[in-house]
Formats: structure tokens, sequence, C-alpha cells
């Protein structure tokens, strides 16, 4: 299912998008990937969405998932944990929830993370330079921060 992507500038959107969401069930946050990803994939510039940029149900908890384009391939992250390494420096972002915008953001150049991927099973992996950038953006979606 393509989903319409959460916009900051509709205010129930926007309520949605800064509410963390919530480490859970797995089949849940499985479910949403696949929505999230077929939604991703049909916008060109898209690498990366997390699952409160189309969550629609704003008295529910979002489920903690990501998707990113990261290594060549789309990939699904399930109640990720991390841990920023390195030099940090700025970069240059915009965002699906924020049409047309574009900031700098302080990033860590590497992130380790763990999570579940779209199998469930629990994987520990490292990422580095535009991959570990994309991560960083999507857990902050997921924290309830936005560009
Ligand atoms: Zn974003």
């Amino acid at each position: 299912m393509i989903a319409p992507i959460n916009d900051v500038n509709i205010p129930d959107q926007l309520a949605i998008l800064k509410r963390p969401s919530k480490k859970g069930e797995v089949s849940t946050a499985v479910s949403l990937a696949q929505h999230l990803e077929e939604t991703a994939r049909q916008y060109p510039n898209c690498v990366g969405l997390a699952s409160n940029q189309i969550w629609d149900k704003p008295n529910e908890d979002t489920p903690h998932v990501f998707v990113a384009h990261v290594g060549g391939v789309w990939r699904t992250f399930i109640n990720a944990t991390s841990r920023r390494h390195g030099k940090r420096g700025r970069v240059a972002e915009g965002c699906m929830s924020k049409p047309g915008y574009k900031t700098h953001k302080i990033r860590f150049e590497r992130i380790t993370i763990t999570y579940l991927d779209a199998q469930g099973i629990e994987k520990t992996e490292h990422f580095q330079g535009m991959d570990a950038v994309i991560i960083q953006h999507e857990l902050d979606h997921l924290t309830g921060a936005l560009i």
C-alpha cells in the first residue's frame, strides 16, 4: 500500500511526526515497513522513510521502524538502537515531510545499529558516510525530531 506522507504543514500530521515512536511488536512493524518501502519507492529522491511519516492514527503509538536505501538497496530497521562514532560534520539534508525545504545538520560519520530486519532477525551492523547520515535522519524522526 502506498501511503500519503505526513507533512509538517498539516497540524494533525505534525502532531504525529513530533510524537516519538514505540519499540514493540514486530509483526506490525514488518507490515508497516512494506508500506514504507512501497511509498518511498514512488519518490526518486527519497532515500529513507520513518513510520511516523506515514502513520495516520493520532491516538495510537507508532511502531519504531524505518526503511532506508543504504548500500544500494532498500532495507528495513525495526526497534533499532544506535551508537554514533567518529567525526561530526555538516550535511545538507531535505525531508519528505518538509517538501522543498533544505537545511544543514550535524551528523556523525559512522553509526552502529542493532535492529530487527524484515524477517524479525536481530542484527548489529556498521554504516558510514551517506548511509550513516540517512540512518541518523530516520532515527531522529522516530524520536519525534524533525530537520
Ligand atoms: Zn525526513
